[in-house]
Order: C-alpha cells, then sequence, then structure tokens
C-alpha cells in the first residue's frame, strides 16, 4: 500500500480546483494526501498531515459522529454533508470572518478506488462563508420587492395585515401572528405553513379570544426582540396572559422575532415571526429584514388608513351635500304656494291702492315695497328651484326661432326703468341675430348679468351690453367697473353655491347660484360662459350662443 502514488490518485478535474481542500486516507484512515488549500486554512503543513491517522488528527471527528462517514466511504458508499446540518468538517477559522468561530463547509466523503477496489477515502471540502449571507440577502431583496406589491393590491386594512402574516409564511417563518390595535379597532391575523394548525389558532386567538378582549390593546414589545432559543420565560415576554402563552406555546416556536408596527411614530401594534424546530433559528440578519418589512407594512398599512379615512369623509361630505339639497329642494316647494299667495293678494292691494280717488301716497310706497320684496324673493326661490331642477336633470330649455336682438334689448330697457344710478349702455348690430332660443329662459340669464353688474359695483359706474355677431355665433357682452374678481376665483365662479371672496369683503350678498344657472342656460343653448375681470377695476361676462342656420 505505501507504494501507491496517492497524490496521482486525484482526479485531474480536483487537483486543478484550488478552491477547496481535497483530503485523501488509505484504507487505516491514515492521511495519504493533503492538499494546498488545507495546508493554507488549517495551518498544518502537508509534512506533518501525511502520515497521521485522521481520527488522531481530528479526535474531534468521532466525538461528533462524523467519522462514520469515513467508514461508510470505506464500503463504498459516498455521503455530502451541508454546512447547514453540521456546519464544518473539519476545524478552521473563517477567512476574514473573525465573528465566526469556525468557516462553515460543504463537504464529500467517498469511497478512493483503484482496478474497482477501494483502497482508501477521498473528501472534498468547500468554504461557505458568505453563502447564507448571499442567499440571504438575494431572498430578502425579493421578498422586500414582492412585499410592497402585494401590500398596494389591498385597501382595506383587515385584508392587508392578513396578507402580511400570509407573506411571510413559509420563506420567512413556520407561522406569524400579528396583533393590531387601530383606532380603536383591534385587529389580528395568523398565518401558518399547516393550514389546519392556522384555522385552530385563528379560532382560538381571533375568534375567541378577541372578541373577548376587543377594547384591550395589544401586548407590544416596543423594541425589535431577537429570541434564539425560545423558553417559557422568553415567550412571556411577547405574550399579555395566560390565554396567549398558551396559544404561542403550543403553536411550538423554536426561535421567533417580534418587531413592533409603527404609524405616524405611534406604536399600533406588533408583528410576531417565528420558526420551529426544523428550520435554522433566527439571526441578526432575519431580525433587520424582520424590521424593514414591519418599516413598509405599517407604510403600507398607514396608506390604506388614510385612504379609508379620506373615503370615509368623503361619503360623509357627499351625504352633507344630498340632505343640503334636499333641503335646499323642498325648502323651495314649500315657501312657494305661500308666497304665491302673498304676492297675488300684494299686487292686488296694490291696484285697489292706486284705484282710489285719492290714493294716499304712504300707503302706495309700502305696498311698492311688498310687491318688490316679494318679487325678490319670489326670484331667489325660483332660482333654487332652477339649482334642484339642474341637479335632478329636469331642467330645459323649449327652445323657438327668435330674434336675440330684440330680446336683449327689452331686457335692458325694462332693467334701466329699474336701476337709477348705473347707466346702461346698449350696443348691437343693425341686422337682428337669429337665434333658436327659449326667450324665457334667455331673459332670466340677461337679467341675472345685468343685476351682478349692478350689484357688484357699490360704487356705481356704467353698464355696457354688447351684442355681436359673427363666425355663426352670437356673443352677448356683459361689463361693468365694479369690484372685480380674483384670477383663483375666475376659474370656479360658475360653480353651484360659489361666491368670491371680494364680494363677501364688500358686504354684498348672495347665494351663488345665479352663474350656475346662467351656464346651464347657455349650454342648453349649445352655447358658453366666459368671464375676464381685473380686480377693483371690473368684469366681463359673456355668453356666446349659436346663431341659427338659414
Ligand atoms: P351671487 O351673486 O348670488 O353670489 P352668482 O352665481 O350670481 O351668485 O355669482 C357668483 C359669484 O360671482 C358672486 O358671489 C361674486 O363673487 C361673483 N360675481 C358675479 N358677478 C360679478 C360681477 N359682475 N363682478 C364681480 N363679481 C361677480
Amino acid at each position: 500500500m505505501s507504494d501507491i502514488n496517492w497524490q496521482a490518485t486525484v482526479p485531474s478535474w480536483l487537483s486543478s480546483a484550488f478552491l477547496r481542500g481535497i483530503l485523501i486516507t488509505d484504507i487505516d484512515m491514515r492521511i495519504r494526501f493533503w492538499n494546498d488549500w488545507l495546508e493554507t486554512h488549517t495551518g498544518t503543513p502537508a509534512a506533518e498531515a501525511v502520515g497521521c491517522p485522521l481520527r488522531d488528527l481530528y479526535p474531534d471527528l468521532t466525538e461528533r459522529g462524523l467519522l462514520r462517514h469515513y467508514e461508510r466511504a470505506l464500503v463504498g458508499e459516498t455521503s455530502r454533508l451541508s454546512h447547514n446540518a453540521y456546519g464544518y468538517l473539519l476545524p478552521m477559522p473563517a477567512p476574514g470572518r473573525p465573528d465566526l468561530t469556525q468557516m462553515p463547509q460543504d463537504a464529500q466523503i467517498g469511497p478512493l478506488r483503484a482496478d474497482g477496489c477501494v483502497i482508501g477515502t477521498i473528501s472534498t471540502i468547500e468554504d461557505c462563508t458568505g453563502h447564507d449571507e448571499l442567499r440571504q440577502e438575494d431572498t430578502a431583496k425579493s421578498f422586500l420587492a414582492d412585499l410592497s406589491a402585494e401590500l398596494a393590491k389591498s385597501l382595506d386594512y383587515g385584508a392587508t395585515v392578513q396578507r402580511l402574516a400570509q407573506i411571510t409564511v413559509p420563506t420567512l417563518a413556520d407561522w406569524c401572528l400579528i396583533d393590531i390595535c387601530c383606532e380603536g379597532e383591534r385587529l389580528a391575523a395568523i398565518a401558518h405553513v399547516d393550514p389546519a394548525r392556522a384555522r385552530l389558532a385563528e379560532d382560538r386567538y381571533r375568534t375567541q379570544r378577541l372578541q373577548r378582549h376587543q377594547d384591550e390593546q395589544p401586548h407590544m414589545p416596543e423594541q425589535p426582540l431577537l429570541i434564539t432559543r425560545v423558553t417559557l420565560a422568553a415567550l412571556s415576554l411577547i405574550s399579555t396572559d395566560l390565554e396567549t402563552l398558551e396559544l404561542l406555546r403550543d403553536l411550538e416556536p423554536e426561535s421567533c422575532i417580534a418587531v413592533p408596527l409603527k404609524s405616524g411614530g405611534a406604536q399600533i401594534g406588533t408583528m410576531l415571526l417565528a420558526r420551529n424546530s426544523a428550520r435554522p433559528a433566527y439571526s441578526l440578519g432575519d431580525l433587520a429584514l424582520a424590521e424593514e418589512i414591519a418599516r413598509r407594512a405599517a407604510m403600507a398599512l398607514e396608506n390604506v388608513r388614510l385612504y379609508a379615512a379620506a373615503q370615509h369623509a368623503r361619503a360623509l361630505a357627499e351625504e352633507a351635500v344630498r340632505v343640503r339639497d334636499a333641503f335646499f329642494s323642498i325648502a323651495a316647494h314649500e315657501l312657494r304656494t305661500p308666497l304665491t299667495t302673498l304676492l297675488g293678494r300684494a299686487q292686488m292691494l296694490q291696484r285697489l291702492i292706486a284705484q282710489r280717488d285719492e290714493p294716499d301716497e304712504r300707503s302706495q310706497r309700502t305696498i311698492q315695497i311688498v310687491v318688490a320684496q316679494s318679487q325678490r324673493l319670489n326670484k331667489m326661490i325660483t332660482a333654487l328651484l332652477d339649482v334642484s331642477r339642474i341637479q335632478t336633470g329636469r331642467f330645459s330649455i323649449d327652445p323657438a326661432p327668435m330674434n336675440l336682438t330684440t330680446l336683449v334689448r327689452r331686457v335692458v330697457d325694462e332693467s334701466r326703468l329699474m336701476i337709477a344710478d348705473h347707466p346702461i349702455r346698449f350696443q348691437s348690430p343693425e341686422a337682428p341675430l337669429m337665434i333658436d332660443g327659449d326667450e324665457l329662459r334667455l331673459e332670466q340669464m340677461l337679467q341675472n348679468l345685468i343685476g351682478n353688474a349692478v350689484k357688484y359695483s357699490p360704487g356705481g359706474g356704467q353698464v355696457s351690453v354688447i351684442l355681436s355677431g359673427g363666425e355663426g355665433r352670437a356673443m352677448i357682452a356683459v361689463a361693468d367697473q365694479g369690484i372685480g374678481i380674483a384670477p383663483d376665483a375666475q376659474r370656479q365662479l360658475f360653480q353651484r353655491f360659489y361666491r368670491a371672496d371680494s364680494a363677501e369683503a364688500h358686504g354684498i350678498s348672495g347665494m351663488g347660484i345665479g352663474l350656475f344657472v346662467v351656464k346651464e342656460i347657455a349650454e342648453l343653448h349649445g352655447g358658453e360662459v366666459g368671464v375676464q375681470s381685473d380686480e377693483d377695476k371690473g368684469s366681463t361676462f359673456t355668453v356666446r350662443l349659436p346663431l341659427r342656420q338659414l
């Protein structure tokens, strides 16, 4: 046996691979070949190792139960030893890793044959330092990428919490328990690799326990906690009461991590990840990953919460608007009947007073005010009813061929009679401007615009109504020299109930519905409205309407 050239027995592909250790023993388990890699990593020169019985050089191989793999190699069997299960074959310091006591190794021990006969053993050793970290890093990266996408899928709080628990199993944990208390609502989610145990735990924790302790805050360790070997004492650190302690114990955690879930700086709950005995214990790397998961999960949960709050606020606001609209509509209808009677009677009285032989001036003035104010009130109620009709799609026009010039002139003339302190200039082309229009609605629209021009010019000043036509359209412009409108407000003027700050600032009252109705009337005619204004200088409102096709 001693005349065998042991070096020559090493397969050529192996001897050229300097990145691993190669160890050959003879049939008596005496070391016969010890390559450079082993010299470098063990610090034992080949001259010292070769000739030495393996069990003498490494007595712990017997203690650690590894020598039996050499014995099996001598009867022709090959063993693969993974660093995950055995740690290392031969004790060596880990290169560049003072934090690791021994270099983790993957090893293979097999028979060495010559002419079909086993003449010894050959083992190869690979350095696995950093393999786990690398693998872990990859897992962590892809896990976090999936996590963010998964958590963004639902906008339901409970579903997101449940999803979070499920995602961690089995990649990071054999089971996961999340307990959260958000805005007074207690939520728990449980996931387990074994669905039957998940159901059981769910039933015990969520259904039975939480229902009885809804108002109770979940037990929340404030700092991240890594428990590499779970004991009863360690479990009590993360359990509120005996019931939870028992549940956790029954789930048989071997190692676990508890991380706080925070929202807006405040802790809202805890995520508990646990592994059972078949998996390696959690490391500091796992803890860091769990903290990152908790950070992202808390962010996703905060988004879901904000979304829900926004939805709720929106629903409340919509409901408030609905109630307001309903109120306006009912109030307007209810007010209209007595007002019509009141106005009719006042007008009758006005006529009776006027027919007297010697009408008393004071009574005449009084009844005139009563009629005028009743008419004003009537207009306001009509406007409110219009808004309600627009909202419910019941606002319509009854168009017929008409001369717009005649209508505008008449409205201007009538306005002149009523308005004393604002001269109204009117300008129009010679030729009639024919349109298909609803006279009553267009009159209402013009009265509104002229009325606004007067109302929002408290200092007086001329109001101009200019009618023009061209390119198939008629244009009515109503211009004043009043308070004007800020650019920001101009964009919102035609919205329902909108009033510009300048109106309030000048103490000019109104309901903010006139322009909304003006816009609707113009649009029902196939036209459009516009405004151009400079603050403190005046405003020009324009309405464009399609001319009648000849
Ligand atoms: P109201 O006049 O009853 O408030 P409107 O719908 O007619 O309602 O007008 C909406 C808002 O537009 C007014 O509150 C006012 O701020 C502004 N506005 C309308 N017309 C003028 C104008 N000619 N000059 C200045 N501001 C105006």
